[in-house]
């Protein structure tokens, strides 16, 4: 019997070793894993270079209190923020607690500047993600993820997302004297890969400037150069003030940080936010090994090369299997399969056919290959959707 508790239905599936792609699991088998623990395996498996930085940075230092300065925090920051619109950095360990942490700075950023009354927070009503903890739940506000975990946290607003124009009606209504940020994921990630268009971001940040209030865009899933640019919002030109980010940046080692400009940083103030394990030696020069090798030239050029063809060739195949396949989603190489049948079914049979995948909402099947991913597994992979999309045609 297990004594985990039962808050998750986990596959009968465990795995022994993975290496780049592929994983391997304690029956034998060897399986193309295109969830890598939901995004958060951009290189792959046991990455030679990630396991050389664990390694030597094992033998030097592993943790220090953030009550001394840590110069790998240091360095990372600076690699960031070189790259990046941040000004500043704040480590965090996860993604819930990197946007839990960017409504701190929001809101501490109104309080600074004698406003502390701006501090609504309007996000996305259904389908926007922001990670399980008590507020995080409450920001995306969905029924299923908030029932039973009362009272209400208050402060959050929403409004709904639609695929037609306009996107976001009413948008200027919603937002009241008293708002302080839109947080929005730049791809809604667990809602069904969906990708705000440009345009869409472009009408966010024009009202956030008219309004005099912020943007967060919530970038721990489809950021760190899994949408082909190092963040997803790049392609639309938009700026936004803050960013959280997690899942990719580790590698697979947890991490999340706030990115945001030096507008809101003014706010946070020593004493205003802390976090024990955030920024830790270890988990910095990791992250750091994930940066030197995601901005390498070449490297977002063959994500980009890559996903256009996968995506391209999942097209014929929705148009092979039109009653089957509603529509490939996604950017980059966070894809999402609509299907007309049952997504678990299909899920399933890729997953029998040693195929790995993971669900999404709206019949949605979700594929995260690694960034750094081979032209001949996207074939292998495309080779078992067919053979599954043909035997439940
Ligand atoms: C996964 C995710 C989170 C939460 O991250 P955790 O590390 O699970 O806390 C937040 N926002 C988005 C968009 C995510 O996809």
């Amino acid at each position: 019997m297990s004594f985990l508790a039962k808050n998750y239905k986990r596959k009968n599936i465990s795995f022994k070793y993975g290496k780049g792609s592929y994983l391997y699991s304690t029956n034998g088998k060897k399986y193309l894993d295109f969830v890598q623990g939901i995004a958060v395996n951009s290189l792959g498996h046991a990455h030679p270079k990630l396991v050389k930085a664990i390694n030597r940075q094992s033998k030097k230092l592993w943790h220090v209190s953030n009550a001394f300065t840590i110069p790998e925090g240091e360095e990372l920051a600076k690699k960031i923020a070189k790259k990046t619109f941040a000004d500043y950095i704040m480590f965090q360990n996860s993604g819930a607690e990197a946007t839990e942490a960017s409504i701190k700075v929001a809101r501490r950023y109104f309080y600074s500047i004698g406003k502390p009354k701006k501090n609504r927070i309007l996000c996305i009503k259904n389908g926007s993600f922001h990670g399980r903890t008590i507020a995080a739940i409450f920001a995306s506000g969905s029924k299923k993820m908030t029932e039973g975990f009362g009272p209400k946290v208050p402060g959050f607003d929403h409004i709904n997302f639609r695929d037609s124009k306009p996107r976001f009606p009413n948008l200027r209504k919603k937002i009241k004297k008293n708002t302080a940020a839109i947080m929005v994921e730049t791809i809604l990630g667990e809602g069904g890969i969906k990708p705000l268009p440009d345009k869409c971001l472009k009408y966010l940040r024009k009202i956030c400037n008219e309004k005099k209030i912020l943007l967060i865009l919530d970038e721990v899933q489809c950021g760190i150069g899994r949408s082909g640019d190092f963040f997803a919002f790049e392609q639309s030109k938009v700026k936004p003030d803050i960013v959280p980010i997690a899942k990719g940046i580790g590698g697979g080692f947890p991490i999340g940080a706030v990115l945001m400009n030096k507008k809101v940083a003014s706010g946070m103030t020593p004493g205003t936010h802390g976090s024990t394990f955030g920024g830790n030696p270890m988990s910095m020069v990791i992250a750091g090994t994930v940066m030197d090798i995601i901005h390498k030239k070449s490297f977002l050029k063959n994500v980009k090369k890559n996903s256009s063809y996968f995506h391209g060739k999942l097209n014929d195949l929705k148009n092979e299997f039109p009653e089957i396949i509603k529509e490939i989603r996604g950017r980059g190489l966070l894809i999402g399969i609509q299907l007309y049948k049952e997504q678990s079914k299909f899920i399933k049979k890729l997953m029998d056919n040693q195929l790995l995948t993971i669900r999404a909402s709206e019949n949605v099947v979700r594929i995260l290959p690694p960034l750094n991913v081979k032209k001949i597994e996207i074939d292998q992979a495309l080779k078992i959707i067919k053979k599954v999309c043909s035997e439940l045609k």
